[in-house]
């Protein structure tokens, strides 16, 4: 399942993504840019327009709340995500998947405390951002166990 938020709904992307779906953030563009791109990529929509809701055949999703962790619920529900199989799986900022990095290989990389403290890393192929289970992933896991 993947989906094309948006530009309206730049938060609830980076939410999907860490969550392990591929997820599109359509920044700019008209209507019809978003609909081809979610119709050639089989993608559901997520939009905050009734009017773009209700207009093509293309699946979406209109998401009610303004509250970034309502409209992440709402989709969860819609679709019965999974919540933790994929969790940190995929680059919040690029959405592509993240691979192993080999610990040596960070070393230069990431505050000495950091490395000291965690010993799998992972990288992300497109931004070459370092991530790591470390509070901040903790504190993530709260607010989606909140859900
Ligand atoms: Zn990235």
């Amino acid at each position: 399942m993947r989906f094309l938020a948006d530009s309206m709904l730049g938060k609830l992307a980076r939410w999907l993504r860490i969550l392990g779906y591929d997820t599109l953030y359509f920044r700019q563009g008209d209507d019809r840019d978003l609909l081809e791109l979610a119709s050639e990529e089989d993608r559901i929509i997520l939009t905050r327009d009734t009017r773009l809701s209700r207009k093509w055949l293309v699946p979406t999703l209109l998401i009610k709340s303004e509250q970034v962790e309502e409209q992440l619920s709402q989709v969860v529900r819609r679709f019965s995500l999974e919540m933790e199989e994929r969790l940190f799986s995929r680059c919040p900022e690029c959405n592509l998947l993240l691979k192993e990095i080999p610990e040596k290989d960070v070393v230069e990389r990431v505050p000495s405390l950091v490395y000291e403290t965690y010993h799998e890393f992972m990288t992300c192929p497109e931004c070459d951002r370092i991530y790591w289970r470390g509070t901040h992933w903790e504190n993530i896991r709260l607010r989606i166990a909140g859900l």
